[in-house]
């Protein structure tokens, strides 16, 4: 099941993005946070840092969610196709800076939102391809509904990047059977 980079960078990037609202608040709320987002996950082509490239940045994040809760690859194919449509993708071969030949999917000077949108769609449009929509995944702390991209071999991953889920929910655990031990 290997991806490429391409897709395996855009679903990393897509489940940072959805993440940055959650049961524990909203990251993603003036231009400082969205400055915090663009250099963690730079995005090439035309950024003009507005309040409402902000906004339509931020109204992507439940459309992008949706992928996390599909039924099956046929709602997720009618999904990948409406934003493909609605960004208006057109897909051509790229060659700049120190990359070779490689897929863009929108102009550089296209809105943000629908690059990050298309660039999103083309990825999960490999998942569906390869019937791998189960890589998509909600973290298993129970106080945590963050998305996660399961891209391991032995698709084994349980908990999300960005809250130290695993370890917080193992110490639990052990604190728990620790009671048990001592009651
Ligand atoms: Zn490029
Ligand atoms: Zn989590």
């Amino acid at each position: 099941m290997p991806f490429s980079h391409d897709t395996e960078r855009a679903l990393a990037e897509t489940a940072a993005l959805v993440n940055t609202v959650g049961l524990d608040g909203d990251t993603l709320v003036t231009l400082a946070d969205f400055d915090d987002l663009l250099a963690r996950y730079p995005y090439s082509g035309a950024i003009r840092r507005t309040p409402q490239e902000l906004e339509s940045v931020r109204a992507l994040r439940p459309r992008l969610r949706k992928f996390w809760a599909v039924a099956d690859r046929d709602e997720a194919a009618v999904l990948v196709n409406q934003i493909l449509a609605e960004a208006d993708a057109r897909p051509y071969l790229a060659r700049h800076d120190e990359w070779d030949w490689h897929l863009h999917v929108t102009r550089p000077d296209a809105p943000l939102a629908d690059r990050i949108a298309a660039e999103a769609a083309m990825a999960f449009l490999d998942l569906v391809r390869a019937d791998e929509l189960g890589r998509l995944r909600i973290c298993a702390a129970a106080d945590c509904a963050d998305v996660l991209v399961d891209l391991s071999k032995n698709s084994s991953k349980r908990y999300c990047d960005t809250g130290n889920c695993g370890n917080r929910t193992n110490v639990a655990a052990y604190r728990a059977r620790k009671r048990l031990q001592s009651a």
